[in-house]
């Protein structure tokens, strides 16, 4: 049987190493997270944040601009944010409504308070392998890939998917961490070829269980970053899912297809529960980090 990468314990081990830091601050760690308009997945997902912040004793400032805000106003709420002293990280939930120009709402927030790491002065840093805050989702996947012990220096990683919030920073995380790096995207030519090339395969494309057998070296590590939610009882019969949807009436699979994965890797992150409970904990990694350097707090414990 494979070894399954469970999130969970990760998850616990940097919010419990993040404690001693906040202690040493001398004040709470601020986090404002702006939430425009209604959508309950990002209301869901904001909440989540908000009540990370509260288990840990970070101090969070929920700001939610209507539905019909402007780039301007936007623009003026973070200025905002940018000055408060309480304030050390900012977070602006996607997606935005059409009519906002997201780019610059994020280029606007001051690259020392950038919570997701997305702001382009934080990306040269991660090019240029200096210290930043790094985008919460791969930096998460590399802390579960420590903590399970997988080999990363002189291994081949692939990571298919080339979004800047995911596949890009992943694949620079993975090079940092010295593995030679193959990114794949949509116009890849032999997608399976490259993908069986791989001894960690990360995979973060948005297309349900698309990661089958072909795709997956014997021995691989797999990490699912897909999350797609699965609303026929015989599709989710079809990927072993069938008694998630019995109970729940749904159910969640990743980019790989979890049959597959079972029968072929060595070890593989589920979905639910392997990747999906770090990037909140690294959001918070973010933040204290950030609010440690405008306190000028030592860092107390690694990670
Ligand atoms: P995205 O911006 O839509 O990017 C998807 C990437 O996959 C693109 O680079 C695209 O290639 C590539 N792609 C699409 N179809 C492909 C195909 N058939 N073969 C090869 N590559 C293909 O998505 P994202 O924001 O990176 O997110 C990816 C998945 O991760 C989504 O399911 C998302 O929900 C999930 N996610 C989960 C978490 C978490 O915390 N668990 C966090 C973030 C995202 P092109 O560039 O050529 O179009």
């Amino acid at each position: 049987m494979p070894q399954v990468l469970e999130g969970t314990p990760v998850r616990a081990q940097i919010l419990d190493r993040l404690k001693p830091r906040i202690q040493n601050l001398g004040r709470p760690p601020g986090l404002a997270v702006v939430l425009v308009g209604q959508d309950p997945a990002s209301g869901q997902y904001v909440r989540n944040k908000i009540k990370a912040c509260a288990d840990l004793g970070i101090y969070s400032d929920k700001l939610t601009p209507p539905e019909t805000s402007t780039t301007e106003e936007l623009l003026k709420i973070i200025d905002t944010l940018n000055h408060r002293a309480d304030i050390d990280a900012i977070l602006v939930q996607m997606p935005l409504p059409k009519q906002i120009d997201s780019r610059r709402v994020l280029e606007a927030i001051s690259p020392d308070k950038d919570a997701d790491g997305f702001h382009p002065v934080n990306v040269g840093h991660l090019v240029a392998g200096r210290p930043a805050p790094r985008a919460c989702t791969p930096a998460g996947i590399i802390e579960l890939l420590k903590y399970y012990r997988v080999p990363l220096d002189g291994r081949k990683a692939v990571v298919v998917g080339r979004s800047d919030i995911v596949g890009k920073p992943m694949a620079l995380m993975l090079l940092a961490e010295n593995a030679t790096v193959t990114i794949c995207h949509s116009r890849t030519a032999n997608l399976p070829q490259e993908c069986r090339a791989a001894d960690i395969l990360i995979a973060a494309i948005g297309k349900p269980a698309l990661i089958t057998d072909d795709f997956i070296a014997p021995g691989a590590t797999v990490v699912d970053v897909g999350t797609s939610r699965i609303t026929t009882a015989a599709e989710a019969e079809r990927l072993g899912k069938g008694e998630d949807f019995a109970r729940n009436g749904a159910a969640w699979v990743g980019d790989v297809h979890p049959l597959s994965v079972k029968r072929v890797a060595a070890a593989y992150s589920p979905v639910p529960g392997g990747v999906g409970p770090l990037t909140i904990a690294m959001l918070m990694a973010n933040t204290v980090s950030l609010a440690e350097a405008h306190t000028g707090a030592a860092r107390s414990t690694a990670g």
